[in-house]
This record gives structure tokens, C-alpha cells and sequence, in this order.
């Protein structure tokens, strides 16, 4: 699925979510913003992605890993499963990301491939996206899905 950076959620809803602006949904037929990104930024969201367990900021899973839009391969990020004391794969497109806004009262909303966009395929997402992934304070509980449908449902939009 292809949405503009900075557009409103419109995914499987009956009406765009106004409080939630797409990152990161990248297409092989649209030009996209490339450039370096900082390694502590890559690494947090890496942290957050691999982590569920104080935290969640993924929201929408789905059984499925959906394949990258540019490459279409599927895409494993290798990870320590604390829990079971054992290296594991977490699927990347098996679910959205839900990210705070520091800019404002909004939320973005992106792929979990959106990792592999940046590492793999040097999308340079929008500053403001780097700036509030950076400033997430992962000592305090977050649940992205409960968030999710609490917006969605205060705004009387439906599932489709
Ligand atoms: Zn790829």
C-alpha cells in the first residue's frame, strides 16, 4: 500500500483519520526522499520495534508478512527474545507503527518495514518523524493498538 508522507491515515478506515499522518509507506513507482540517517536514530527504532513488552508502539498486526515494496523480499530483523533467553526473526511487515508527535497532538502512523526502508533502501523520512521517534521516553507504558482505537472510535470511523 502506497501513501504520500504527511498525508492523513486513510488505511482500511471508511474516512481519513485526521490525528494520524502517514511516514514511510514507500512504493517502487513513487519517488521518495533518500539521504544518511543517524545511527542512534535507526537504533531506537530498532529498540522499539524488537521490544513489546512495557512498551508497544506496533499496532494492527496482521498473521502475513507483507514483502517489501521496493525489493519484495520478505524482511527478518534478527533480535534477542529476552523472554526465551533466545535469538529470534521478527517479520517487519507484519504490522504498523504508531509513533507520538513532538510537533503537535498527531500520531504517525508507518510500516514496520519502514526500518528496512531507511536501513536498506536510504529513506531519509521527514525530520519531524526522527525528532519524535528520538524523543519517546521508553520508560513510560505505551500500548499503539489501544491508541489506535481510541482515536479511530472518538472519531466515529469505522473499520472497512
Ligand atoms: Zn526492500
Amino acid at each position: 500500500m502506497y501513501f504520500k508522507d504527511h498525508t492523513y491515515y486513510n488505511y482500511y478506515v471508511n474516512k481519513p483519520l485526521e490525528m494520524i499522518i502517514n511516514i514511510g509507506w514507500l512504493s517502487y513507482e513513487h519517488f521518495y526522499e533518500m539521504g544518511d540517517t543517524e545511527p542512534e536514530f535507526i537504533e531506537k527504532l530498532t529498540e522499539i520495534i524488537i521490544n513489546d513488552d512495557f512498551y508497544d508502539y506496533k499496532f494492527n498486526r496482521i498473521r502475513c508478512n507483507t514483502s517489501c515494496r521496493l525489493c519484495k523480499e520478505s524482511i527478518l530483523q534478527p533480535y534477542i527474545n529476552k523472554k526465551r533467553n533466545a535469538l529470534m526473526d521478527m517479520p517487519l511487515g507484519f504490522c504498523e507503527l504508531l509513533i507520538p508527535s513532538q510537533v503537535n497532538n498527531q500520531y504517525y502512523a508507518s510500516p514496520g518495514l519502514i526500518l528496512h526502508y531507511i536501513r536498506d533502501h536510504y529513506y531519509k523520512p521527514p525530520q519531524e518523524y526522527i525528532d519524535s521517534v528520538m524523543a519517546l521516553d521508553l520508560t513510560q507504558p505505551f500500548n499503539a493498538q489501544d491508541c489506535f482505537d481510541f482515536v479511530r472510535e472518538s472519531n466515529q470511523v469505522k473499520l472497512r
